[in-house]
């Protein structure tokens, strides 16, 4: 895996309504094997390189993926969505071991630092999505964001709390656990309002109480797909299923049923992994759906 030369440490902002939504990468676009993340091969991503080329693959089939946070402003609050791996942190994957990485410093240029998140919101509790829940310290890790909330949908927390995989075991213990102990962690069901714009929807499947966030203001709406979906060639081919998935049908119809909804209300798609342009509109294709590029809209502020 390599670097995506259109590496660039920007940000990027939505407007959904009133709400506004902001992008911050944590690593440099990755380019891979697509084999290596989702069940398909680059002979058929390059047989759809029409419009996923150059945004979400390249010309030999490799897939590019972004490891991103999202931030919505939302009903004079400020929710952070899915922090990442985290520095410092000892994973098994080489590329995730110990980062030493400018997310806070990114968070800070984007006008959003740590110290102004209200609440911190986890799809799941896989090491990718929940890194940044702490910081080292002194040895010791501390909640990066000490004036916020953090919300845990319970059936996730306990799959976590059940599963004995050594990243599993190290992510309670690195990532949730300083949390619960200094009193910042809440436990919601699937279903759970945040703020009158911003919910949880249960997307079950990847894991056990995967959500996603559901973003709606003055009738416009957009999705924080969590993992749900990993790449936008599965929104051609939505039964494709990612290799890290607890329940692999469960996640196929979890998807459909959220890219068709994505469809008909012509809602914006943030993909948390979802490189380039990161949020998309879908229109039908067949049977499935395919990337709607008039429908794309441009930055909503700059940078
Ligand atoms: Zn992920």
């Amino acid at each position: 895996m390599a670097p995506h030369p259109s590496d660039n440490e920007g940000f990027k902002r939505w407007a959904i309504g009133a709400a506004r939504i902001t992008r911050v990468l944590e690593l440099p676009p990755l380019n891979a094997d697509p084999a290596i993340f989702i069940q398909t091969t680059k002979d058929e991503i390059v047989k759809r390189g029409d419009w996923l080329c150059p945004d979400f693959a390249d010309e030999e089939g490799n897939i590019t993926l972004h490891f991103q946070a999202f931030i919505i402003e939302a009903s004079g609050k400020r929710i952070l969505v899915d922090p990442c791996i985290g520095n410092d942190k000892e994973r098994d994957i080489p590329e995730f071991n110990k980062l030493n990485g400018p997310f806070l410093q990114r968070l800070e240029a984007a006008g959003l630092p740590r110290e102004s998140i209200d609440y911190v919101l986890c799809t799941h509790l896989h090491l990718d999505h929940c890194g940044w829940n702490t910081m080292l310290v002194d040895g010791a890790w501390v909640p990066t964001f000490p004036n916020a909330q953090y919300i845990f949908a319970k059936a996730e927390y306990a799959f976590l709390s059940a599963d004995d995989h050594r990243d599993s075991i190290a992510v309670m213990g690195d990532s949730i656990k300083p949390i619960i102990d200094a009193g910042l962690a809440t436990f919601v069901d699937a279903d759970h309002v945040i703020v009158d714009e911003v919910r949880l929807e249960p997307t079950h499947g990847h894991t056990p109480g995967h959500c996603a966030v559901v973003i709606s203001s003055e009738g416009q709406e957009a999705i924080i797909t969590g993992d749900l979906i990993h790449h936008p060639v599965q929104v051609a081919i939505p039964h494709v299923g990612d290799n890290f998935c607890w329940n692999h049908d469960m996640a196929r119809a979890t998807r459909r049923t959220v890219l068709e909804r994505v469809s008909d209300r012509n809602s914006l798609l943030l993909g948390s992994h979802f490189s380039g342009p990161t949020g998309i509109y879908l229109k039908p294709d067949g049977d499935a759906w395919i990337v709607d590029q008039a429908a794309q809209v441009e930055d909503a502020a700059p940078v």
